[in-house]
């Protein structure tokens, strides 16, 4: 996908803030943080969205909850929480069409921001 932003991102091609790498996903920090923190968790290959994934792509996704898993023991918020969020498809508003979850963490949330 050579038009995929988050492609790039993978590739180096555009810069970003990586707060985690492996060999198969990849974390870094949203451009426009609707929170105190708010990173962006994706599979290194490009899958467009949830409605994409496969049967075979199990442990693919059971990786990337591993890397949440993590990210969040790392940056101290599995102790004061978080949300996940992945938005899909267009009435959701996903916007970049490559798999991404979103980690919102920082302060106390409102329902609202579902
Ligand atoms: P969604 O609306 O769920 O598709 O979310 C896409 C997210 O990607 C938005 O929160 C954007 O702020 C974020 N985003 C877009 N471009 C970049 C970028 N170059 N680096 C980091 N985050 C980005
Ligand atoms: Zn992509």
């Amino acid at each position: 996908m050579n038009d995929c932003i988050f492609c790039k991102i993978i590739n180096r091609e555009i810069p970003s803030d990586i707060v985690y790498e492996d060999e198969n996903v990849l974390a870094f920090k949203d451009i426009t943080p609707q929170m105190p923190i708010h990173i962006l968790v994706i599979p290194k290959r490009h899958i467009k969205s949830i409605a994409d994934l496969k049967v075979e792509d199990e442990n693919l996704t059971g990786k990337i909850f591993t890397a949440i898993n993590k990210i969040a023991k790392d940056i101290g918020i599995h102790k004061t929480g978080f949300r996940i969020i992945s938005n899909c498809g267009e009435d959701a508003g996903q916007t970049v069409k490559h798999l991404h979850f979103h980690i919102l963490a920082g302060e106390k949330m409102s329902e609202e921001i579902i």
